[in-house]
């Protein structure tokens, strides 16, 4: 059944945002939509917004457990797709994380995939589609003036603690955490929040039980190179993480 909400606020590529009962909290719904490059290439995805919705809650339940402040108040109900958020404005950077190198580092840099980046690497990216989410300087940082330096290093900080909490978790359930985007966000009352979804839309997770560098890719990477199986690998990811945090909490 899906949840009373009030009017929709936002449609992302993955997720739509409602108004609720009450004005300092939202609901999200995942969707079932799969996008890469920029929204270039396209897909349904059958349980996709499911899977998604499960693994982020248990991961926010978790960070939050960990000292993490998120937005994350619980599922919605008894819907899976759905979760009640306190309302934050989110600061548009796609704050981003590697501990192995993959993807567009290996890109633009001589950097080679699968070359262990110790401490964490830290890439700031504006976020905005029509500008296709580009990297950015300290200056232009400053420049643009999204967040002042006690921002940015409040975002540093706590996604290095997400990290922190995220890499032995995951380990433990022979997940390697490569790297992975989080978005923040500021709520009514001023604090940062961590916001949008930690899913493997939004990192990069493989399976430490396995050699092959294509088989071993459990998240949206599967999609991005045409290696099948996508749903698959979210429900093995869901699977692992549900093993180790069984029940979320419900939004009452
Ligand atoms: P890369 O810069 O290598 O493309 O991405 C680094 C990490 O951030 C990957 O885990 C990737 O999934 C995530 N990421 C970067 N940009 C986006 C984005 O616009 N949407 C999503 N869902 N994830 C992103």
């Amino acid at each position: 059944m899906t949840p009373d909400h009030g009017e929709l606020l936002y449609e992302g590529k993955a997720k739509r945002i409602y108004a609720s009962a009450m004005a300092d909290r939202v609901l999200v719904e995942f969707k079932d939509d799969a996008t890469a490059f920029n929204a270039r290439k396209r897909a349904r995805m059958e349980h996709k917004g499911r899977l998604n919705c499960q693994i982020s809650a248990r991961l926010f339940e978790l960070l939050e457990e960990e000292g993490v402040p998120t937005h994350y108040l619980g599922l919605a109900a008894d819907e899976e797709t759905w979760m009640m958020v306190k309302r934050v404005e989110i600061i548009p950077l796609e704050v981003v994380l590697r501990n192995i190198a993959a993807g567009s580092l290996c890109r633009e840099t001589p950097i080679r995939a699968g070359t262990a980046i110790e401490p964490a690497l830290l890439d700031l990216y504006y976020k905005d589609d029509a500008l296709g989410d580009p990297l950015l300087t300290q200056a232009r940082l400053r420049l643009l003036g999204v967040a002042d330096d006690a921002r940015l290093s409040a975002i540093e900080k706590l996604a290095r603690k997400v990290n922190a909490v995220l890499v032995p978790f995951l380990a433990g359930i022979d997940l390697q955490l490569v790297d992975f985007k989080l978005e923040l966000g500021i709520s009514k009352n001023g604090d940062l929040l961590l916001a949008d979804e930690i899913s493997p839309d939004t990192c990069r997770l493989w399976d430490s039980r396995i050699e092959d560098s294509n088989d071993r890719i459990l998240d949206k990477d599967r999609f991005r190179k045409d290696l099948g199986g996508v749903m698959d690998a979210y429900g093995e990811v869901f699977k692992r993480v549900q093993g180790a945090c069984p029940n979320p909490r419900n939004y009452l």
